[in-house]
């Protein structure tokens, strides 16, 4: 018997190739491969006849060879092969493309089962390449649910199948880690049932039976991680802060504090008077004033002779809090630094030598530079900004650091309440729902190509004006096979014809992260008019004279994303705009993109995302901080969510007194589940 950790590259049929193609889908190890789950399923379990076959609905059906199929060769590189079948009800002509070698197994006057859907014309009715296999065959590809896989260039669906197959032959699946009694009370299938049946499944409802069953599982490992770690911080004890007069910082602020920040505010100074260190999460939409927030916890932290770290999640969001925090801090006597990788080697070497020797009281740097190599002298909070990008094992590994300081995180991404809840299970939440007064909510129109020489237009007049412009692509570079604009291509586009005397820069993915870094800093000073960018301009930089937002392709995008984008603008005084660009003729989309240009509250947008895709999205993205799941996308339905999550708050009770191989493994999957999160750090 294999084991789970054992290599791909055992099973035959994968060499050195394959297990090139099998690791970009970071499939490694046959436990891997067990875990890589179908995306969905195509019913094939059906048998039809030829008259009730219907246009453009596949079905499988029983039919006589009734020729020799002929093949023609056109020209180079398209042959053409054509074939009748017939059963009782009727007969029909095949059609394929470049199939001799498949089609040349179909006999004259044998029987084949056939899977396919027909196309039909004013002439006459044909299928176009069905899968087919002997009477007497074992079901591959017919008379069975077939799964269909995630794939990745190279690697087809029967490859993953045979693999797939080949490795539940050989390995026992990850052992069993819900209690039975958790089994009994939510009607859970085994866990060896469920990842057979979630790769072979006899059924259409076997297959949702296992699909529950793994959602339930990896929900329920994560909070019971969670759980366990809320636990292990409530056990830890710390001086309560003394001195919590926050007076002299509000009198230090250029304006009045909204009721929404006086809220958070309170919450955290309630906490830093507490002998519990702060566990908490800011949530906020982007320009509720969150960095006033972590202001407040930064003054009263070294008010109380404690040093503060704020992590940015790049070099230019570090620059910013420096800047604007300086002005507010330093004439109330606190000490602040900055950390950043353009500091010269010596430079660095001189401001860790006076952050280990409390020197300074804020240490503004980004989340690799402070957690890195820096030894603090006595750090007594950490507060980290744009949450999404700081996982749950960075949160856990925080605390490891030292003195367990106090932990603020600050987040942008607006999760529904529900979803909260079980996200940041280990954290308690402050949601700031308030925007400062005199904000004009960036106006939001939905246009289709139609509308391109005023798009245009429009984004003239903004530079005229003085302003400037983000325009956003769904993919970095042209892709023939997708229908959407690329960055780069529609950057060389408007530069080369209506732009020829703009100032357009490009951002995206692909580029260096100092390339990165001195693109969007160079935007940030006026150098350039139009950037044309990919999503990696979400994280928030702050550019107050960019007024218009572009977003092409944008049903190319998840609601929450969309919103996130559009807060790159409206951040100034002047009016902002975003224009959302879609071909697409699906009513559904329309309608969700429609809910971008009626709210801008990303609350209110994240209820309708997850209304309207579930909850795989939210879950899904790497946006969230949390451990990638590998059910993400499987549809998941919320009540199995908060199911799991009330079954593993109850069992993480019981379990510390029990022994069973179920807790043991479960407490392996916790282990596992949060190492492997570090890696949505970036
Ligand atoms: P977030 O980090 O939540 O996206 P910021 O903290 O960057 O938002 O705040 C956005 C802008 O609003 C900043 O220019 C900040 O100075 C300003 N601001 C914050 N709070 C208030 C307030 N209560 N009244 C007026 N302006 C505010
Ligand atoms: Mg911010």
């Amino acid at each position: 018997m294999a084991k789970l950790s054992d290599p791909i590259t055992i099973l035959k049929g994968v060499g050195p190739t394959k297990a090139t193609q099998f690791a970009a889908l970071n499939i490694f190890t046959l436990g891997d491969l067990i875990c890589h789950f179908p995306r969905g399923y195509e019913d094939r379990t059906r048998l039809t006849t030829i008259d009730k076959l219907q246009i453009d609905v596949p079905a499988c059906f029983k039919a006589m060879v009734m020729n020799t199929p002929r093949t023609n060769h056109i020209r180079k590189g398209l042959d053409i092969t054509k074939v009748q079948v017939a059963d009782h009800t009727g007969r029909l002509n095949l059609t394929f493309f470049n199939q001799k070698f498949t089609t040349d197994q179909l006999q004259y006057g044998k029987e084949y089962i056939f899977y396919g859907s027909l196309s039909g014309d004013y002439i006459g009715y044909g299928m176009t390449g069905p899968a087919f296999e002997a009477m007497d065959a074992p079901p591959v590809v017919t008379r069975r649910v077939l799964p269909i896989y995630p794939l990745t260039a190279g690697l087809s669906n029967g490859a993953m199948l045979k693999a797939v197959r080949q490795a539940l032959a050989i390995c026992d699946p990850p052992p069993e880690i819900l209690p039975l009694s958790v089994r009994e009370k939510y009607g859970i299938l085994p866990a060896e049932r469920a990842y057979y049946a979630i790769h072979e499944p006899g059924s259409m409802i076997e297959a949702e039976m296992a699909k529950k069953r793994l959602i339930f599982e990896e929900f329920f490992v994560f909070s019971a991680g969670l759980a366990l770690m809320r636990a292990t911080r409530e056990g830890i004890r710390t001086a309560p802060y003394s001195d919590l007069n926050l007076d002299p910082f509000v009198s230090a602020l250029p304006f009045t504090l909204t009721g929404a920040q006086k809220r958070a505010i309170a919450d955290i100074v309630k906490d830093l008077g507490s002998s519990r260190p702060m566990n908490r999460l800011v949530q906020g939409d982007v320009g509720s004033g969150k960095t006033m927030v972590a202001a407040a916890a930064g003054y009263l932290a070294a008010k109380n002779g404690k040093q503060a770290a704020l992590m940015a999640p790049t070099e230019i969001l570090a620059e910013q809090h420096y800047h604007s925090l300086s002005k507010l801090l330093v004439p109330l006597g606190i000490r602040l630094s900055l950390l950043t990788g353009s500091l010269t080697p010596k430079q660095k070497k001189e401001l860790r030598a006076a952050i280990e020797a409390g020197e300074t009281d804020l240490v503004i740097g980004t989340h690799a530079l402070v957690s890195e190599s820096t030894v603090f002298a006595n750090l007594g909070l950490v507060i980290a900004d744009e949450q999404h990008r700081f996982g749950v094992s960075q949160r856990s590994k925080l605390s490891a650091k030292g003195e367990d300081p106090h932990l603020l995180v600050m987040s942008a991404t607006p999760i529904p309440r529900t979803l909260a809840l079980l996200m940041y299970g280990d954290l308690e939440v402050s949601i700031i729902n308030e925007l400062p007064p005199g904000r004009e909510p960036v106006e939001t129109f939905l246009v289709g190509e139609s509308y391109r020489a005023r798009i245009n237009a429009f984004i003239r007049k903004h530079v005229e004006q003085g302003h400037q412009c983000f325009i956003v692509c769904p993919a970095v570079e042209e892709n023939q096979d997708l229908d959407m604009k690329s960055a780069t291509a529609w950057a060389n586009t408007l530069q080369q014809t209506v732009f020829r005397d703009l100032r357009i820069s490009l951002l995206h993915g692909q580029m260096r992260p100092a390339e990165k870094e001195a693109a969007m800093a160079a935007f940030a000073r006026g150098e350039s008019d139009v950037m044309v960018a990919t999503t990696v301009i979400e994280v928030g930089v702050d550019v107050p004279n960019a007024t218009l937002m572009i977003i092409e392709d944008a049903d190319r995008f998840g609601l929450s994303q969309l919103h996130q984008l559009r807060g790159r603008v409206g951040r100034g005084k002047a009016k902002s705009y975003c224009i959302l660009t879609s071909h697409t003729k699906s009513q559904d989309t329309l309608q969700r993109l429609k809910a971008m240009c009626k709210t801008t509250d990303g609350f209110q947008i994240a209820e309708e995302d997850l209304k309207l895709r579930g909850p795989g999205d939210f879950f899904g993205s790497r946006q969230s901080g949390l451990p990638t799941f590998r059910v993400a996308n499987l549809s998941m339905d919320l009540q199995t969510l908060k199911d799991a999550q009330t079954a593993s708050a109850q069992w993480i009770e019981e379990m510390s007194t029990t022994q069973t191989p179920e807790a043991a493994a479960l407490r392996s999957r916790i282990g596992d589940l949060f190492q492997r999160s570090q890696g949505t750090m970036n």
